[in-house]
């Protein structure tokens, strides 16, 4: 691993527990589920998604406001309107929000609403990007890059920590490869590699792995049974609606019965989920 020194294990049981709240950590005993649209669309979108998550259990809402798209004339996110949906949602639904931090300059705002702060696939080897999140007073969420080795991956996050930030997620989301009928390929060999060179966190995205709704309940379970940390899956109110990756949002109930059925392969690898009641938060 060149010459990583702060994420690699020293002994196999060396394992770093990242907080998102007095309640949930990522990292422990328990597998903790992320839940939430590609692009936060509207207050009403984000209220429907936080009500049916709020019991499911999820743990923790996604959405984007500043969007990485392929296409410069697509939707690029609403930026701090967005925020605001997202505080709003943090506080009343008491759950904790990750949203993506695309440049510098958007760091100490992004601070200031969210409780994890996103670094997308097309940024993992952004460095100056690293170096500054390594500064930030958040836990870090750092997605592989879309052909990045699991070397790269692992000294991506080399960076993020020797900046003064130990509290980094790695995510696997898939890498590309030649066959276009799924978007990526879900590297669960990686999930299982990183598990064993350090001491982070791992968690999974099998939506924008998969790329198809249909695909992505089978490689949530595979990859809770491969080890994986937690997972962090996209669902929207009205998923052929979705502003982006419309092919790979979960219907709210889908997303429902996938999350109940992560418990007994948790349980068969030696996990648990989280079952706590949430208390609501009024503003
Ligand atoms: C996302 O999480 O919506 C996203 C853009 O993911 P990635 O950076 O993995 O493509
Ligand atoms: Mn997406």
């Amino acid at each position: 691993m060149l010459d990583a020194k702060l994420v690699t294990k020293s002994d196999a049981t060396q394992q770093t527990i990242v907080h998102l709240s007095n309640q949930v950590a990522i990292g422990g005993q328990k597998v903790v589920i992320f839940g939430g649209p590609c692009t936060v669309e509207s207050m009403a979108q984000m209220e429907a998604v936080a009500s049916s998550l709020q019991t499911a259990p999820v743990q923790a809402i996604r959405g984007g406001v500043y969007k990485p798209r392929t296409s410069p004339y697509a939707f690029q996110g609403m930026g701090l309107e967005g925020l605001e949906i997202l505080a709003s949602v943090r506080q009343r639904y008491g759950m904790p929000v990750v949203t993506e931090v695309m440049a510098i300059s958007q760091i100490e705002e992004i601070s200031a609403y969210a409780d994890m702060l996103q670094i997308g696939s097309r940024n993992m080897q952004n460095f100056d990007l690293l170096k500054a999140i390594g500064q930030a007073n958040k836990p870090v969420l750092l997605k592989r890059g879309l052909s990045a080795t699991i070397e790269e991956f692992v000294m991506a996050a080399e960076y993020v920590v020797s900046h003064g930030n130990p509290n980094v997620v790695l995510c696997e989301r898939g890498i590309r490869s030649f066959d276009p009928y799924t978007r990526n390929v879900l590297d669960l060999g990686a999930v299982v590699a990183l598990k064993q060179i350090t001491h982070l966190p791992v968690i999974v995205d099998p939506s924008h792995a998969a790329g198809k709704r249909e695909l992505i309940a089978d490689l949530s379970r595979g990859a809770i049974a491969c080890g994986a940390d937690g997972l962090i899956i996209e669902c929207h109110p009205e998923p052929e609606k979705s502003v982006s990756d419309a092919r790979q949002a979960l219907s709210l109930p889908d997303m429902v019965q996938l999350v109940h059925s992560i418990k007994p392969v948790a349980e068969a690898v030696g996990r648990q989920v989280y079952e706590f009641q949430r208390q609501l938060v009024v503003a």
